[in-house]
């Protein structure tokens, strides 16, 4: 299915035929009701179309992701991909159509704007109606006008020692995308995470409780994300939220593998680190020793040392000491 199709169709555009019709004056306050009345009802239609392309592209990414998990958990956890139900998939869902709802709140926003801003002013209907008009002409349909600037959103935070927090950002710059783009951008975000959440339900729908999160471990991966390479997570907790969340971002290649809690299958933790040390010490050069990440991937490699040598034997005396954040 096309999304630049659809988009086309937003029914916002229907208003047109409403604004072209001439008012009577003593019915003029009323046009301007049922014209705003018209905006609420138009985005609304619009979330319902998008969510439903939006639907497709989700249930086909749950889907891959429960196949997967099957795949890699089939020979010791014989998985019915039918018996992992969908609640992952429906929380996902809401949480889009949230998304969603703000999106074409704010994209019916300027016309409502105009409405206000005439009737204050006392303009007349008809002048009301000619810069709706131009603005349906010139801007809607085409770009979306994200100005979320003070607001904040939170974001997983990952220490050098592999746990995790959240923190608070804030948006601040105004941003334009074209209304294309940005179908497609959710498209791929929401198809993403409903892979991760697939996956995740499959681990459970098999009985496990607990999942690994694997990182590639090449000199493209952040630090942060493979700080996180070998880290298990159990399911349904605040930790887990946090690794999916780190999973979302953009361009991430981290998936989750299922963890057995069975020391003949699963790799050691010990490998793991191996692994993370090796790749740090291969991404180290591309980062400023003196600036922050510089500090975090050496944090993260002392870390992982430990991690090889075991917990519970003590670290060799170090002839210079590091400030380890963890917490
Ligand atoms: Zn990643």
């Amino acid at each position: 299915m096309d999304s630049i199709a659809m988009c086309d169709q937003t029914p916002l555009h229907d208003l047109w035929q409403h604004l072209s019709k001439p008012v009577p004056v003593d019915l003029e306050a009323m046009w301007l009701t049922t014209l705003r009345l018209l905006i609420a009802q138009s985005s609304s239609e619009g979330v319902e179309s998008m969510a439903k392309y939006l639907a497709e592209h989700v249930t086909l990414g749950y889907h891959e992701g429960l196949k997967d998990a099957a795949k890699m958990t089939g020979p010791r956890n014989p998985l019915l991909v039918e018996r992992a139900g969908t609640a992952r998939l429906t929380a996902l869902m809401d949480k889009t159509r949230t998304r969603l709802e703000g999106v074409f709140g704010q994209m019916a926003k300027p016309l409502t704007d105009i409405l206000d801003e005439g009737i204050r002013n006392g303009d007349d209907v008809e002048r009301i109606a000619l810069r709706l008009k131009q603005y349906l002409e010139n801007d809607y349909g085409r770009v979306i006008k994200f100005n979320n600037i003070g607001k904040q959103y939170r974001q997983a935070w990952v220490n050098p020692d592999g746990t995790m927090a959240w923190r608070t950002k804030t948006i601040r710059f105004a941003t334009t995308m074209s209304v294309d783009d940005y179908a497609n951008l959710l498209a791929d975000d929401v198809s993403k995470k409903a892979y991760s959440q697939g996956h995740v339900a499959g681990y459970e729908s098999a009985g496990l409780k607990k999942w690994v999160y694997s990182a590639v471990a090449d000199n493209c991966t952040r630090p942060e994300h493979l700080a996180m390479h070998g880290r298990v997570i159990t399911v349904g907790t605040d930790e887990e939220e946090q690794a999916l969340a780190l999973m979302d971002e953009a361009n991430c290649r981290c998936r989750p593998k299922p963890y057995f809690g069975n020391s003949d299958v699963d790799r050691s933790s010990s490998d793991y680190a191996q692994e993370r040390v090796q790749a740090f010490e291969k991404i180290k050069g591309d980062y400023v020793t003196d600036g922050p990440w510089g500090k975090f991937i050496e944090d993260s490699i002392s870390h992982a040392r430990r991690e090889m040598r075991g917990k519970d034997q003590p670290e060799p005396a170090q002839p210079q000491a590091h400030v380890v954040s963890v917490g």
